[in-house]
């Protein structure tokens, strides 16, 4: 479905653009899609067999790059449509890198750290020959972290053995002490920022973000930060959710207060002054920014016709399905795409990958600054596309990365 859906907007793209049938098929098929088998050591002495994928994609722009997933449902059509996305997305930011995706079948809430320290090490053994700093370079995912990055780094030194120093720019998203960016872990939320300010300011839906009023599905890293960030702007957050529950104040809610209670309790309710909703009658609130910053699929042809906000800024992957596109588009609302919109991530990467290959150490000042040039500069060319092909912001951000793309493949032919 999720493969589908990216083939048929670089489909859509590739033809608004009037490209030859050969950059298509370039575009829609993936370089190298490996498939490894390999046992694991588990605390009960036994060993088990477990199943990993890495898949490139594309690296005309430079080296594949991508997360790694540990998740049960992790499978060969889910991380091949997530390597598209990625080449898409480095393209947009006009990164020099490709695009690539890996996963390992696995559920790590059931394994100690030690097992998935193992688990890391045996599956990096397998794919090490076609990972490294200017090959393809890994980064975090759903439910691996900046523990397992540097366990990778520390595999892959002794697997090709080279010092640790050397070994960094393997992976990118590793603790601050191994060579991990000042300012990755808020990234893709001030990426988030930077889109909706330079998208405010060009289209002029709305005046300013100060007083806007805001609803933001998720309260995670992109969710959350997001939220501490754009209180700085005074702008009114006045619903926000987790899994379980949304909690809502029309004034605007105390957001330190509530995320310290999120923190202290576990949960969202019984937050002061607030009113419980539910996740649904969140997505349909009246206000002027939708920010879905959880799951795929939540604004679909069922919701579409009752949301009221006039932009919505996709810091989740995927949460508009093609079909809401429609609906949405037709209404006029402006659409900030995930390609776009949860970038900050992805381009931070860059930057550490940057500084580990020539021994830099920027400051978190630096980050921000070079972060708000490459989003702001993305985001004021997605919005002339639009314009200019007369399509959807979707579209036009694909057509942006598409035109670097098929630029690249003319110069080889
Ligand atoms: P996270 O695990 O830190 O947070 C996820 C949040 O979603 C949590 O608040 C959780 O309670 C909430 N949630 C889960 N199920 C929900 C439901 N049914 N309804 C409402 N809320 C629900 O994850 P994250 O890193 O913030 O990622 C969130 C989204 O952003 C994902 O789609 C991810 O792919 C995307 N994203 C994140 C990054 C990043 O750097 N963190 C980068 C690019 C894209």
């Amino acid at each position: 479905m999720e493969l589908e859906n990216a083939k048929k907007i670089i489909k859509k793209a590739t033809e608004k653009l009037n490209l030859p049938k050969q950059i298509l098929n370039i575009l829609l098929n993936t370089e190298r899609e490996v498939k490894v088998n390999f046992p694991v050591q588990m605390d009960d002495g036994t060993q088990k067999i477990f199943t990993g994928y890495r898949i490139q994609h594309n690296s005309l722009l430079g080296p594949y790059k991508g997360g790694i997933r540990y998740h049960p449902e992790v499978n060969l059509d889910e991380v091949s449509a997530l390597s598209i996305w990625m080449t898409i997305k480095t393209a947009t930011l006009n990164l020099p890198f490709g695009g690539a995706k890996g996963g390992v079948i696995c559920n790590p809430k059931e394994l100690s750290e030690q097992e998935l320290e193992n688990l890391t090490r045996a599956f990096i053994k397998k794919i090490s020959s076609i990972i490294g700093p200017q090959k393809d370079i890994p980064a975090p995912d759903v439910y691996t972290s900046s523990k397992i990055m540097d366990t990778i780094v520390n595999e892959y030194s002794k697997i090709e053995n080279i010092p640790i120093e050397k070994a960094r720019a393997v992976v990118t998203g590793k603790s601050i002490e191994n060579g991990g960016s000042l300012g990755r872990n808020t990234a893709t939320a001030r990426g988030g920022q930077f889109v909706l300010k330079q998208a405010i300011e060009q289209t002029k839906i709305i005046p300013t973000l100060e007083n806007a009023t805001v609803a933001i599905q998720g309260v995670g890293n992109a969710g959350g930060n997001f939220a501490k960030l754009i209180i700085k702007d005074n702008a009114k957050i006045i619903a926000i959710s987790d899994s379980k529950s949304a909690i809502y104040n029309p004034e605007g809610l105390n957001i330190n207060e509530v995320l310290e209670h999120k923190k202290q309790t576990g949960s969202l309710p019984n937050a002061s002054n607030t009113t419980d909703i539910t996740n649904e009658q969140l997505l349909e609130l009246d206000c002027d920014i939708l920010v879905p910053a959880a799951l795929a699929n939540q604004i679909t042809e069922k919701n579409a016709n009752q949301i009221k906000a006039k932009i919505i800024l996709e810091l989740a992957n995927g949460p508009t399905t093609p079909e809401a596109d429609k609906i949405l588009e037709n209404k006029n609302k402006l659409i900030l795409p995930d390609i776009l919109a949860n970038a900050g991530g992805v381009t931070v990467s860059y930057y550490e990958w940057y500084q580990n290959i020539n021994q830099e150490k920027w400051t978190a000042e630096k980050v921000d600054e070079k972060l708000k040039e490459k989003m702001q500069k993305a985001t004021q060319e997605i919005l002339d596309k639009k314009t200019k092909y007369q399509t959807t912001t979707r579209v036009a951000a694909y057509i942006n990365a598409i035109e670097r793309l098929a630029k690249k493949i003319n110069r080889k032919n």
